[in-house]
């Protein structure tokens, strides 16, 4: 079984889009995961097919329909299914490489975007759904966050990275960022590749770089040599 997301969008033509090639699409092409989107609209019966309405209170937008969405999540995952339904919203959870890693250890994901000034807050506790948001600013849909979810999320699917080796040295995959790389030609514009990663001296080389994970985490993310990371 491979990895299913099942998106619902008002804006199905966004999908898969960059997911559709390089990696992803590859991976795509090849069944490692597979992808399903659904049109929220189609779920609107009124005969305008009405999706949003004013905010009760009063204030400026619209608000997805409550009715709508949920004839449309059930329509895709029925009560069995096992995969978590997320909505990507900028109140969730801040997306990090271990949510990543769990969820791409599942079965899939059910995804809704989010358009106007959000949801019916209804929707969220009648259907169970786990709020994610991709940082802390705000976009005008929630498309783009769901592909950078996916994207991430992708490329730890087995069979997807080339090398499982570039994965675990990756930045965050031990709590650290990563080192500066380098390659050709040796000397650019006078600036020098440090003589060290030329030495042929792999422990050393790896000293230096662990050196170096840990001055620009300490310079530029101190929160995360802390372990106080305050997602
Ligand atoms: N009125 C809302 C913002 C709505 S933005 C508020 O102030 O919180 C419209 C939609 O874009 C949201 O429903 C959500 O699905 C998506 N979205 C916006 N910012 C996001 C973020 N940082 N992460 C994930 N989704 C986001």
């Amino acid at each position: 079984m491979s990895f299913t997301a099942d998106i619902l969008t008002l804006y199905p033509q966004m999908f898969p889009g960059p997911l559709g090639i390089s990696l992803a699409g590859k991976a795509l092409q090849n069944d490692i995961w597979s992808l399903n989107t659904h049109q929220i609209r189609d779920h609107a019966l009124d005969k305008h097919h009405m999706v949003d309405d004013t905010p009760a209170g009063g204030g400026p937008g619209m608000v997805l329909k409550a009715d709508v969405l949920a004839r449309a999540i059930d329509a895709v995952s029925p009560a069995n299914d096992t995969r978590p339904r997320l909505l990507m919203s900028p109140r969730g959870k801040v997306l990090d490489q271990q949510m990543v890693r769990d969820l791409s250890k599942g079965e899939g994901v059910i995804i809704v975007c989010g358009r106007f000034e959000g949801i019916d807050e209804r929707v969220i506790e009648g259907r169970n759904l786990l709020e994610v948001s991709i940082g802390d600013y705000i976009l005008s849909g929630g498309e783009p966050a769901a592909l950078v979810m996916l994207d991430a999320i992708i490329r730890l699917l087995p069979g997807v990275m080339g090398s499982d080796l570039s994965e675990i040295e990756e930045s965050f995959e031990n709590g650290l960022l990563e080192h500066p790389h380098y390659t050709r030609p040796r000397d650019w514009e006078g600036r020098k590749i440090p003589e060290i990663l030329l030495s042929g001296n792999h422990a050393a080389i790896k000293d230096w770089r662990f050196e170096q994970s840990r001055a620009i985490t300490r310079a530029r993310r101190p929160d995360l040599l802390n372990g106080v990371n305050k997602k």
